[in-house]
């Protein structure tokens, strides 16, 4: 039997983090992965999604080449070229990172872990112990009763990001985050989309003026959706599939994406039969990440915070100083940034309105169109910035759309999480032209002093 001073069960995002910080601060650890190292983020997630979304990007640039005054035309998708660019990266970086965890002399273990006792993992007849277990198996694409994934007609990220054609035609059950952004990927693609919405917006979690923005955007360019309606039934025909809607109306498409959420990654792993408190799969945790079992320990999509990489970067890191007495802050969740990649992107670090309502802040809002920046016109993008902020006090939410506006956020969420007040930041130069500029006139147009706006 093996002993370390932390033996971790998965190797995404929220693993390796903390096996990476963990070794770092000195302490022996194992890190035990059934698939790759880096996970979804790396494999199925983040990455391949947004190397797609690039390549969309490049498509239509290549589209609207000559409203820039450059001769060049659309052609088609090379969907094998395509492949091979994401794989590229994504090879690049996997290699990287098990390099990375080499370096820090990290015991990785190949295979499928189970907790067997409050202190091992069981993987391959062998056991690994450690004196703290992190738990980080992470979590997979749900699906709906009925509706059988088969990877051809039907299908969940996981086929999505390897496609090696481009439909002709693709309905995308779900608008949240992932939706959007395949979406957003195969229009650019060429594909005729429709994103069928239980609730009443896309990406329902933002702020309602940036859902109603991307709204806008999407059917400026084609993207159709239904909204506040619910799934049905399907039907895979032979040459395609054919979804009801409970309203009565019907679609049909080539194939169809169910991105209808992620559901934790838990079940069998042993550990309710180590006494560790669980939610419909979810493993509880306290502001620290610890379970209710001493030693036992839980970070990224398996605990119910948000889904994202950087929070399971976060909780990975947090969990390895909390163990070494390094005594870390608790994380901010509503500080933690927020960017659906789509073409217009939307981000968002902080409340929204009626967030920061229901917590009874006196609220004063500030709407920044982008139509007022230099280099949103020169990149031809539309949306805006929206702050809520306390009255007299710190900004309490940032949200904005537009194209590359995820990039502001590095900004946007020091401004939240350092409390400034619009009169903080309004004496900030921001650098001319960049679209980080309507942050600072949305700042000063808060504070009282619009430079560029009307009246
Ligand atoms: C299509 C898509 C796009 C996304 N885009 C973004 C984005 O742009 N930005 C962002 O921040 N987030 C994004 N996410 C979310 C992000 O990928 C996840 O939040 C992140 O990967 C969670 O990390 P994790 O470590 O908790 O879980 P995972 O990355 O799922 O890692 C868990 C690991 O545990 C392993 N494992 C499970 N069970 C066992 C076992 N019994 N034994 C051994 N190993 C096991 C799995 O193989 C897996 O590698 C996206 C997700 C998807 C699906």
């Amino acid at each position: 039997m093996a002993q370390f001073d932390l033996v971790i069960l998965g190797g995404g995002s929220g693993g390796y983090a903390c096996a990476l910080r963990a070794a770092q601060l000195g302490k022996t650890v194992a890190l035990i992965e059934s698939g790759k190292l880096g996970g979804t983020c790396l494999h199925r997630g983040c990455i391949p999604t947004k190397a797609l979304l690039h390549s969309g990007e490049i498509a239509d640039s290549a589209r609207e080449a000559s409203t820039f005054g450059v001769n060049a035309q659309f052609l088609s998708m090379d969907m094998v070229a395509v492949n091979a660019y994401k794989d590229g990266v994504i090879n690049k970086l996997h290699k990287g990172l098990q390099g990375l965890v080499k370096s820090r002399n990290i015991t990785f273990v190949e295979g499928h872990g189970r907790l067997v006792s409050k202190d091992t993992v069981e993987v391959n007849g062998e056991r690994y112990t450690g004196t703290n277990v992190v738990l980080a198996t992470g979590s997979y694409a749900k699906s709906l009763p009925g509706l059988e994934i088969d990877g051809v007609r039907v299908m969940t990220s996981d086929h999505a990001t390897n496609l090696n054609y481009v439909p002709k035609s693709v309905i995308v059950l779900g608008g949240g985050v992932i939706g959007c952004e395949f979406a957003s990927v195969w229009k650019s693609f060429g594909a005729e989309v429709t994103i069928i919405e239980g609730l009443s917006h896309l990406v329902a979690l933002e702020d309602e003026s940036s859902s109603k923005q991307l709204e806008r955007a999407y059917r400026k360019r084609g993207i159709n959706f239904e909204l506040g309606v619910r799934f049905k039934s399907h039907t895979v025909t032979a040459d395609g599939v054919i979804v009801e809607l409970e309203d009565g109306k019907t679609f049909s498409a080539d194939v169809l994406l169910v991105a209808v959420g992620r559901g934790p990654v838990s079940a069998n792993l042993g550990y309710e039969e180590q006494g560790v408190t669980m939610d419909r799969g979810y493993v509880l945790v306290d502001d620290k990440c610890r379970t209710n079992v001493p030693g036992i320990w839980a970070v990224g999509d398996l605990i119910p915070t948000l889904q994202l990489a950087h929070v399971g970067f976060g909780e990975g890191i947090l969990v390895a100083e909390e163990i070494c007495g390094l005594n870390p802050r608790p994380i901010n969740y509503d500080g933690v940034p927020r960017v659906t990649y789509s073409e217009p992107e939307v981000a968002s670090v902080g409340l929204t309105t009626a967030q920061a309502k229901e917590r009874g802040h006196d609220v004063v809002e500030l709407n920044y169109d982008l139509a007022g920046n230099g280099k949103a016109q020169i990149l031809r993008t539309a949306g805006s910035i929206k702050l809520v902020s306390q009255k007299n006090g710190p900004v309490l939410g940032i949200h904005m759309v537009g194209a590359r506006v995820g990039e502001l956020l590095a900004e946007a969420q020091l401004i939240f999480n350092w409390e400034a007040s619009a009169a903080d930041v309004a004496p900030l130069i921001h650098a001319h032209p960049t679209l980080s500029e309507a942050m600072g006139e949305a700042h000063m147009a808060l504070a009282g002093k619009p430079l560029h706006a009307h009246g």
